[in-house]
C-alpha cells in the first residue's frame, strides 16, 4: 500500500505557527474540564493527594529536576544520590538486611516486570531452568501476567479462598522445579487483604525459587499503620524481614504521595539485583548499562519523591496513614450498614471492594449512580465489584460519599438507574 493521497480531513494537522504560552495554558486548563475531580477527593484511586503542602514540595522539586536525565548517573550524580537515598530509606522501612539493594523504576508495573525478569535470569543461571514458571494467585496484580507474557514464563494461577487469600495447598502443588518466581501481595489490589507472606515465601524457598512481595500499595502504609495501631492495623510479617522473600516493590507514587512515575524495587542482596541490570558492550554507541526497562529516564519523579519523603518523614506518614485508615474504617462500616452491599474479605487497610449480596441489586448500576453524583470508582471482578483505594484526599468527604452511596442504592432499587454497558477499569485501546 502506498501513502494515501487524500489526508483524512478530520485528522488534526501538525501546527504550522506556534502559540504563545498564555494561550497554551488556557487550552490545557480547558482540556481538563471533564477530568475527575481528584483535588476534591472524588476519586478512590488514580491520584493520591497528600495535601497542599506536600503538593507544593513535590512541584518545587519537579521544576528543579524536570530536565535532568537519570540515564547517566555519572553526568548527574545528584540523581545517583537521590536514587540511592530512596532505596536505602525504603530498605530501612521494609526490614531489608545489610546488603539489600534496589533501583527506582517508573512505577509498580515496571518494578514487577523487572522482578519477573530477574527471577527468570536467576532460575536459569542458578538452577538451569529453561522453561520457567510463575506461580501466583488470581488476586495478584495483572502486571505479573504482563511480565510473564513479555519475558516468556508460563503462569500457574491458583485460586483464592473465601477470605481472598491464596489457596496455599493449591500453591504448594503448583510450585515445582520449574518455578522461577512465586508471588505474594501486601496487600493485594482487588479486596485489599494481605497474603500470608511467610507461608508463600517458604514454598518458594523449598525449591530455590524467588519470592516477590508486591507491596506496591502497602509499602508506604503498612509500616506506619503498625506503628500507629498495632492491634487494629498491624499485619503478620510481610516484608524483607521474612526469610525467603527475595524482592519487594513499593510505589512512591501511590500512598507515598509522590507524583506519578516512581516506585522502588528492592532485592535482598546485590547479587540478586545483578539479575535485573542489563549491561551490553557490543554497540557502536558504546557500553550501554541500564538498571530497569527505560533508557532515557526523567529525573523529575525521583527528585519529587525524594522531596516528599524527606518532607514527611515517619511522623508525616504516620499522620497521613492515620487519617486514611480512619476514613477507610468509616467507609467499611458505612458500606456494611447498607442493605444488600458487602465488603469481601477482611481488609484492614486502605483498599476495599464493594459487592452486592442481593441478586436484584446491580453494583455496577450503583457505581454509575455514584458517577452521576461525581464519584469515580473503577469496576472490577469477578464478582462484580466497585473498587476503593482510600487515601488522605478522601478523608474530608467520607460523609458526603456515604450519603450519596445510600441515595445511589435507593435510586437503583427504585429502578431509576441502569448500568452502563462495558466500562472496563482501564484504558480503551483504539
Ligand atoms: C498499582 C499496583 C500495581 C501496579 O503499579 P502501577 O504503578 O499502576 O504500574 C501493582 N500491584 C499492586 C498491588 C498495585 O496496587
Amino acid at each position: 500500500m502506498g501513502p494515501s493521497t487524500t489526508p483524512d480531513p478530520a485528522r488534526p494537522r501538525f501546527p504550522t505557527a506556534g502559540l504563545d504560552a498564555d494561550a497554551i495554558r488556557a487550552e490545557l486548563v480547558a482540556r481538563r474540564d471533564h477530568d475527575v475531580r481528584w483535588d476534591e477527593g472524588r476519586t478512590f484511586g488514580l491520584v493520591f493527594d497528600g495535601g497542599e503542602e506536600v503538593r507544593a514540595v513535590a512541584e518545587d522539586a519537579a521544576r528543579l529536576f524536570l530536565h535532568e536525565n537519570a540515564l547517566s548517573t555519572a553526568a548527574f550524580p545528584s540523581l545517583a544520590g537521590i536514587q540511592s537515598d530512596l532505596c536505602a530509606w525504603t530498605a530501612d522501612l521494609l526490614h531489608g538486611p545489610d546488603g539489600a539493594a534496589g533501583f527506582v523504576t517508573s512505577g509498580g508495573t515496571e518494578s514487577i516486570l523487572c522482578a519477573v525478569e530477574a527471577a527468570r535470569e536467576r532460575a536459569r543461571t542458578e538452577r538451569d531452568v529453561h522453561e520457567p514458571e510463575l506461580v501466583l494467585a488470581e488476586s495478584a496484580h495483572a502486571a505479573f501476567h504482563k511480565g510473564a507474557h513479555l519475558f516468556g514464563l508460563r503462569t500457574c494461577v491458583v485460586p483464592v479462598l473465601a477470605d481472598r487469600t491464596p489457596d496455599l495447598d493449591a500453591m504448594a502443588d503448583a510450585v515445582t522445579d520449574r518455578t522461577a518466581l512465586v508471588v505474594a501481595s501486601a496487600p493485594q489490589y482487588p479486596q485489599g487483604v494481605v497474603d500470608p507472606v511467610a507461608d508463600i515465601a517458604a514454598l518458594a524457598d523449598r525449591v530455590g525459587a524467588s519470592c516477590h512481595v508486591d507491596a506496591c500499595m502497602g509499602g508506604y502504609v503498612l509500616p506506619f499503620a503498625a506503628l500507629e495501631e498495632p492491634d487494629r492495623w498491624g499485619s503478620p510479617p510481610w516484608d524483607l524481614g521474612v526469610d525467603g522473600v527475595t524482592s519487594i516493590s513499593a510505589d512512591l507514587h501511590k500512598l507515598g504521595y509522590a507524583p506519578k512515575g516512581v516506585s522502588v524495587l528492592l532485592h535482598r542482596s546485590r547479587a540478586l539485583r545483578r539479575h535485573q541490570t542489563f549491561d551490553f558492550d557490543g554497540w557502536l554507541g558504546g557500553r550501554y548499562v541500564t538498571p530497569n526497562l527505560q533508557g532515557t529516564r526523567s529525573g523529575l519523579p525521583m527528585a519529587a519523591a525524594w522531596a516528599v519523603v524527606r518532607h514527611l518523614g515517619i511522623d508525616g506518614y504516620r499522620r497521613l496513614v492515620r487519617t486514611t485508615l480512619e476514613a477507610a474504617d468509616r467507609i467499611r462500616a458505612g458500606v456494611q450498614a447498607v442493605d444488600g452491599l458487602e465488603v469481601p474479605g477482611d481488609p484492614r487497610h486502605h483498599l476495599l471492594s464493594i459487592t452486592s449480596s442481593d441478586p436484584t441489586l446491580d453494583v455496577f448500576a450503583v457505581g454509575d449512580a455514584l458517577a452521576a453524583r461525581g464519584w469515580h470508582h473503577d469496576r472490577q471482578g469477578p464478582p462484580d465489584g466497585l473498587h476503593l483505594t482510600v487515601s488522605n484526599g478522601n478523608a474530608p468527604v467520607v460523609d458526603a460519599w456515604l450519603a450519596d452511596l445510600v441515595d445511589a442504592v435507593d435510586e437503583v432499587r427504585a429502578g431509576g438507574a441502569d448500568r452502563v454497558a462495558g466500562g472496563g477499569a482501564y484504558s480503551t485501546l483504539e
